[in-house]
């Protein structure tokens, strides 16, 4: 994969917050941006997800990379809707799967460098990850928070809250 830089995604997060009308301190609603956001953003790259039933899949969720539709396990979806923050990240992860690697239409990140061994942010689920947590849980507005605030406010596990933490530290010293 193509790198993208820490700050490179810190861009892609508040873009997509300022298209679905989120202010960068509210919390997101996964679900109306997979069921009606997406839809209407990529209408014309045909985006497109499915609930699969629990026994047809072993993974949580995945992101066809020939067609773009996500694909989520029944269960993980329920939870999500019921406010789960470990299922909810993980439509967020596919949702940036789709964004940063499956969709034909947006621009591609094509700074590549040959011989380079593969760092962390040029693996597709580090990036994925790391859009995810950003986009739920912007690092700007996080600081100083503590992780169960931020679980809290953000709905997502008190796990991600802490990885995110640690991140915004870095990125803003
Ligand atoms: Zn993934």
């Amino acid at each position: 994969m193509p790198p993208i830089s820490n700050e490179e995604i810190i861009q892609l997060t508040q873009q997509f917050r300022k298209i679905l009308n989120y202010k960068p301190d509210e919390p997101i609603d996964i679900l109306w941006v997979l069921e009606h956001a997406m839809r209407v953003i990529f209408e014309k790259d045909g985006f497109d997800f499915e609930v699969k039933d629990v026994d047809s899949m072993s993974e949580h969720a995945y992101t066809d990379p020939n067609t773009g539709k996500i694909i989520i396990r029944e269960d993980i979806y329920d939870r999500a809707c019921r406010g789960e923050g470990r299922d909810r990240f993980t439509i967020a992860h596919e949702i940036a799967h789709y964004i940063l690697h499956a969709n034909p239409s947006i621009a591609r990140y094509p700074r590549i460098y040959p011989g380079d061994d593969v760092k962390p942010y040029e693996d597709s689920e580090w990036q994925a990850d790391a859009f995810a947590g950003e986009f739920l849980c912007p690092c700007q507005v996080i600081r100083g928070m503590t992780p169960e605030e931020v679980a809290d406010k953000f709905g997502v596990s008190v796990q991600a809250a802490k990885t995110q933490l640690k991140k915004s530290l870095r990125c803003f010293q």
